[in-house]
């Protein structure tokens, strides 16, 4: 579990400023939701929080401890993201137990985190199968697997869910929802999904335009828009 704390965080590609001064607190074991239109900076805060993109200025902390230098590796993070990003050439048990190449586990170590991670994800029996022999589901699940044994003290999702089907999407939520409560992590989620977030939810966070236009719970947000823009793309009333 971590608290995480973004102050004034900015981010420039150039001349273009993408984040445009973000305050934001995350607490301990939250499932947080960042929503947004395509291209309002989801994915770019998410990379920054990993540590995979640089901040142009502001402070990020983790447990009051700033990381704005700390190396992605060190972070006590970990990234799922839409794309899988799993190797077609591993089996199940080599690509989980690859987010643990990095940090020099031994065999043994490995073996036993992976183990649980199956277990976890309810995946024991497709250890040996290669991606090309699993769902897009079950891929999905791989992806989440590689994430778990390293045992984050946060999980980035990047629109995890947004390459499935319908029914297996709703499958899917309600397993990181179920995730969320048996690991008592802190769980950072995009997505440009309502229903997602509004199910998912402790506390929503909606940007536009690289700007924080609100912050709150499901019901908050649902029943008490800050503006117009909330109110539409949550589906409320006002
Ligand atoms: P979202 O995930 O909400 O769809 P992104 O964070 O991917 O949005 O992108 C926010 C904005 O930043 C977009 O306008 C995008 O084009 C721009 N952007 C993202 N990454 C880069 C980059 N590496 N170089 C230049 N512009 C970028
Ligand atoms: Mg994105």
């Amino acid at each position: 579990m971590a608290h995480v704390s973004l102050k004034n965080v900015r981010k420039s590609f150039g001349a273009t400023d993408v984040i445009k001064g973000v305050d934001l607190e995350i607490e301990d074991g939250e499932f947080t939701v960042f929503v947004g239109p395509s291209g309002c900076g989801k994915s770019t805060l998410l990379r920054m929080i990993s540590g995979l993109e640089d901040i142009s200025s502001g402070t990020l902390e983790i447990d009051g401890k700033v990381v704005n230098d700390i190396q992605p590796a060190d972070r006590g993070i970990a990234m799922v993201f839409q794309s899988y990003a799993i190797f077609p050439h591993m089996t199940v048990r080599e690509n989980m137990g690859f987010g643990l190449t990095i940090a020099r586990a031994s065999k043994a170590e490995k073996e036993a985190k992976v183990q649980e991670a199956a277990r976890i994800l309810q995946m024991e029996h497709l250890l040996d199968r290669r991606p090309s022999q699993l769902s897009g589901g079950q891929r999905q699940r791989v992806a989440i697997g590689r994430a778990i044994v390293r045992k984050p003290k946060v999980f980035l999702f990047d629109e995890p869910l947004s390459n499935l089907d319908a029914a297996l999407r709703m499958d899917m939520r309600l397993e990181i929802g179920k995730l969320h409560q048996q690991l008592g992590a802190s769980m950072i989620y995009v997505t440009h999904d309502q229903v997602e977030a509004m199910t998912l939810a402790d506390k929503i966070v909606v940007l536009k335009d690289g700007e924080v236009q609100q912050v709150g719970s499901p019901m908050d947000l649902y029943h008490r828009p800050a503006n117009r823009f909330v109110a539409g793309f949550l589906g409320s009333p006002k």
